[in-house]
């Protein structure tokens, strides 16, 4: 019987690169976590982890990678696969897929973290059946990924919901927000830096009718909305940090209904509180979704 396909799968974050290689998604062989520090030390340690599992297992079928962005996903530009200009310290114009392609002799897919993490729910997790589905992570920045069709969404970027604009709480006007491009768009007041920047203190940390509450879930809510508004999704899928709190969701579920206004039947509440949820892979979501990428 031949065997089965070697696989290798990267999520490479701000913080850290996690790699993996798998036979297919729940079939892990090895995993390593790898800090992010210069393109050249990180990468290199990366190269080294999927030498040693070539040597051991064999060649690779593929790499995927689940990147931070901003990322030139454009097949056909001179900068695919490279980061885009980021105010992370060396990481301007790294290219992710090159070096990986010319040491492993392989097909290596590129997506960002967030559209692998709404393909990985899409296939496997909380968005299961959903032909339209968004994913987004409200963690230490913000960002959302979209599935549709079969496939996650590109265009002459990739969406970039956490710069969404929302409208100032009637009793929030005081905080600038904390975006370097955009002071108080949807990242720079609700992310957890923008929490912690605002409150000095993380959600967990403050007790539940602190207005902190209230501030982010109305902008979590216009951020349903609009996307209901404009992308008619199945289901809206809100993970990260900040999501940890649970008592978000009926806040902003609730913002939401009021911002639509029951027009065309969208927002209302049992809708809302059914689709407006939480995902299900956890952490595994963008590591499984650079797999996905391969297999697609
Ligand atoms: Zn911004």
């Amino acid at each position: 019987m031949p065997e089965q396909p070697l696989y290798g799968a990267i999520e490479a974050g701000g913080t850290k690169f996690v790699c993996m290689v798998a036979r297919g998604p729940g079939e892990c062989l090895a995993e390593t976590r790898i800090p992010t520090t210069s393109p050249e030390v990180t990468l290199t340690a990366v190269m080294e982890f999927f030498d040693a599992q070539t040597g051991q297992h064999g060649k690779l079928s593929g790499i995927g990678v689940a990147s931070f962005g901003p990322v030139d996903l454009r097949g056909q530009s001179a900068t695919y696969g490279r980061i885009l200009a980021t105010p992370k310290p060396h990481w301007s114009y790294t290219d992710l897929v090159t070096p990986l392609r010319e040491r492993f002799g392989c097909r290596v897919a590129i997506d960002t973290d967030v559209n692998a993490a709404a393909l990985a729910e899409a296939r496997l997790g909380a968005g299961q059946g959903c032909g339209t589905l968004v994913y987004v992570t409200v963690g230490t920045g913000i960002g959302g990924g979209i599935f549709t069709a079969g496939h996650t969404h590109k265009g002459r970027l990739h969406p970039e919901l956490g710069h969404l604009r929302v409208l100032r709480h009637p009793d929030d006007n005081s905080f600038a927000g904390i975006c370097p491009f955009h002071g108080d768009c949807l990242e720079g007041l609700a992310s957890g830096a923008a929490i912690m920047a605002r409150y000095g203190q993380s959600l967990d940390a403050l007790s539940p009718d602190h207005p902190a509450f209230a501030h982010v879930a109305y902008y979590l809510g216009q951020l349903t909305s609009t996307l209901i508004l404009s992308l008619a999704p199945d289901r809206i899928l809100l993970g990260g940090g900040v999501m940890q709190q649970q008592g978000l969701f009926p806040l902003l579920r609730e913002t939401a209904a009021q911002l639509l206004n029951g027009y065309a039947g969208l927002g209302e509440p049992d809708w809302l509180e059914h689709n407006v949820i939480a995902p299900a892979l956890g952490q595994e979501a963008g590591l499984t979704g650079a797999l996905l990428l391969l297999m697609d």
